[in-house]
């Protein structure tokens, strides 16, 4: 490996008795002396260098990122859109960052309203009754809204509900989701125009089934219009429906799950409204839940009481803590500031050109790549590989190659459905400008690929790190620095 290509270490660059800054003896007396047992042994190892080395050193690897704020992030079913500015000022703002979380209910009496306001506003857009903003992520709250699932069938002493249904298009959270809240996965198939097959998910219901998962619009970017019919079928055999919302930007008022028949949800905050992510980064999964199912949601809840000041309680019927105090509060600070600068009209126009944009993509590279269902998508869509294969260029190689021309790459090798799904998701955050320079991009890779296809197979050329060996990195990571220099 060659290391000159991640930079050094901070303390391969320290030089003994190197400063930044001096400090001159200011004349006090030396302080009675510690004792000698809360000594340390050796001397603290701690890198000495002057003052531009250390800024260098940490400016350049903070430039070693991509993200949002360095380029095009056209990563399917992640939703990577631009998270505005006021959102970091409110965030950061010492009113709230300053708060303890167990400080007494009247001295955070604001900090209570913001997440009842929240609450509020996401029960609007969603549709449903009451939420909690209490879970860490998308995946936490899938197992938050199924955990609710089964203290609703376990309240009406229905023990044989064992099952959930999940399309084979589904997030892999969805299943992973199931298998930790104790259910068991039944798989329902798609139909060729990507939707689900009604007739294969006829004879999966019984009264063995806790719940139907399902993502509308799902994975594809393919809107499910059979979900009154699935939700009747599912409600007929005493199964709930959970919607995973982590695609719910292009619906943002347009339609709403609680009115589609979902019971349950959870909306990605990360992705819908803004707040930063990727990288393992904070983000926010609250559950919704339809009416009749409130006194199930997790513990602590907020409440507004009758004299408009706001507390913290709990419920008997609760499942209990899902998390420390109220969630990843200034992620939620970020969505409640996106959905108020936003407003009823700019959430409504965000979901529409998250859709057009899409679909202009789509149409724009249709010529190239191959289009394996031929659809009005809704915020992204599946290619299925380059049109022309005989090159043998991959969509690996179409990925790595959009990387040297400073792009992320799009979400590749999934959904499973096609071999070499490539799926694009531009956002509506994104100008018509980069829209078409990202397309022209894309076409010259697709030449590229019959032209020169040496030069696309063996890409990235310009990027610190070219194509690590996966199956290696999985298996053997090399995770601390003394197994990077050989020295474990
Ligand atoms: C992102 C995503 C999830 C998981 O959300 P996390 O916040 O990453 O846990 C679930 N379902 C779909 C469709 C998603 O796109």
């Amino acid at each position: 490996m060659n290391r000159d290509l991640y930079g050094k270490l901070v303390f391969e660059l320290s030089h003994t008795g190197r400063r930044a800054i001096k400090i001159d003896s200011n004349n006090c007396p030396e302080a009675t002396p510690i004792s000698a047992s809360l000594m340390r042994n050796k001397p603290l190892n701690l890198p000495e260098l002057d003052e531009p080395s250390i800024v260098r050193h940490y400016h350049n690897i903070s430039t070693n990122n991509f993200g949002v704020d360095t380029g095009f992030y056209p990563l399917g079913s992640c939703t990577m859109k631009y998270n505005p500015r006021i959102n970091e000022e409110i965030a950061g703002h010492p009113e709230f960052s300053g708060l303890h979380p167990y400080q007494p209910e009247n001295t955070v009496q604001g900090a209570l309203e913001m997440y009842y306001t929240l609450q509020c506003a996401l029960s609007e857009i969603g549709g449903m009754s009451e939420f909690t903003l209490n879970p860490f992520a998308g995946a936490h709250g899938e197992l938050t809204g199924l955990m609710i699932i089964r203290a609703y069938h376990d309240s009406r002493n229905d023990k044989k509900r064992t099952k959930v249904i999940v399309p084979d298009s589904a997030h892999g959270t969805n299943p992973a989701s199931a298998a930790v809240a104790g259910l068991k996965v039944v798989e329902v198939k798609s139909r060729p125009d990507g939707t689900v097959d009604v007739d294969d998910l006829r004879p999966l219901l019984d009264d063995t089934v806790a719940a139907v998962m399902m993502t509308n619009p799902n994975t594809l970017g393919i809107f499910e219009r059979n979900i009154p019919e699935i939700a009747r079928l599912a409600h007929e055999a005493g199964a709930l429906m959970y919607y995973d919302g982590a695609n719910l930007n292009p619906m943002l008022g347009i339609s709403r799950p609680g009115d589609m028949g979902f019971d349950v949800m959870h909306i990605n905050l990360h992705k819908t409204f803004s707040t930063p992510h990727g990288g393992g980064g904070p983000g926010a999964g609250p559950v919704g839940v339809r009416k009749g199912l409130e006194k199930f949601l997790p513990d602590p809840r907020v409440i507004r009481n009758d004299d408009g000041s706001f507390s913290l309680t709990g419920c008997k019927d609760s499942l209990g803590a899902v998390s420390a105090t109220l969630g990843n509060y200034t992620v939620l600070l970020r969505a409640l500031s996106y959905i108020l600068s936003l407003g009823q009209n700019g959430l409504m126009e965000a979901g529409a050109l998250a859709t057009l944009n899409a679909n202009y993509v789509k149409e724009c590279l249709r010529s190239s790549y191959m289009l394996p269902i031929d659809t009005v998508c809704k915020h992204e869509f599946v290619f299925d590989g380059l049109k022309d294969k005989t090159s043998g260029v991959t969509t690996l190689d179409v990925a790595k190659r959009l990387l040297d021309y400073g792009y992320h790459a799009p979400t590749i090798y999934f959904p499973l459905l096609f071999h070499e799904s490539l799926m694009i998701e531009p956002t509506e955050t994104e100008s018509l400008d980069t829209l078409n320079e990202f397309i022209d991009v894309m076409q010259r890779i697709a030449e590229e690929a019959i032209t020169d296809p040496d030069t696309v197979k063996s890409a990235p050329h310009n990027t610190p790190v070219g194509r690590p060996d996966d199956t290696a990195a999985a298996l053997n990571p090399i995770v601390t620095y003394a197994q990077l220099i050989g020295n474990e």
